[in-house]
C-alpha cells in the first residue's frame, strides 16, 4: 500500500484530552483474523479493559488497548496531532481551563467541549476584527 492510501482518522481521547491521529486501518486481530475497517467499527466491536484502555506513553503518542471479541487485547498506537505554536498553546490552556470551570458547574463533558469551542471561536473573531 502506497503513502496516498494511508488514511489518518483524527480522535479525540477523552483520557488525555488530546487531538490524536491513527492510521492503522483496517486494522486485523492477530488472533481470530477479524477484520476492523474503521475505528469506529474498532470501537463498536471491541470492549474496553476494566484497567482503561490508553496508557500514558511517551509524549507524542498514546497507545488504546482493547478486547476483541476472541479475547484478545489489541493496541492501537495514536498519534499526537496537537500543534505547538502560540495560538495553538494558548489555546489548550484555555480550553483546559474553561473545561475545569465547566466540570465544577456540573457540566457534560461532551457540551462543555462545544461550548469552549464557541466561545474560543468568538474570542478570536473579535481580536481579528
Ligand atoms: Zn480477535
Amino acid at each position: 500500500m502506497s503513502d496516498s492510501n494511508v488514511k489518518y482518522e483524527r480522535i479525540f481521547c477523552e483520557q488525555t484530552g488530546r487531538q490524536l491521529a491513527a492510521n492503522q486501518f483496517p486494522k486485523t486481530c492477530s488472533l481470530c483474523k477479524k477484520v476492523f475497517e474503521t475505528r469506529n467499527d474498532f470501537l463498536d466491536e471491541t470492549s474496553a479493559l476494566r484497567k482503561g484502555d490508553y496508557s500514558a506513553g511517551p509524549k507524542d503518542f498514546v497507545l488504546e488497548y482493547r478486547n476483541c471479541q476472541c479475547g484478545s487485547t489489541l493496541t492501537l498506537k495514536l498519534y499526537d496531532d496537537r500543534g505547538y505554536n502560540d495560538k495553538q498553546v494558548a489555546q489548550r490552556e484555555f480550553f483546559a481551563k474553561r473545561l475545569a470551570e465547566l466540570a465544577k458547574e456540573g457540566i457534560e463533558k461532551a457540551v462543555a467541549r462545544d461550548m469552549v469551542f464557541k466561545e474560543w471561536s468568538f474570542l478570536n473573531s473579535k481580536k481579528a476584527a
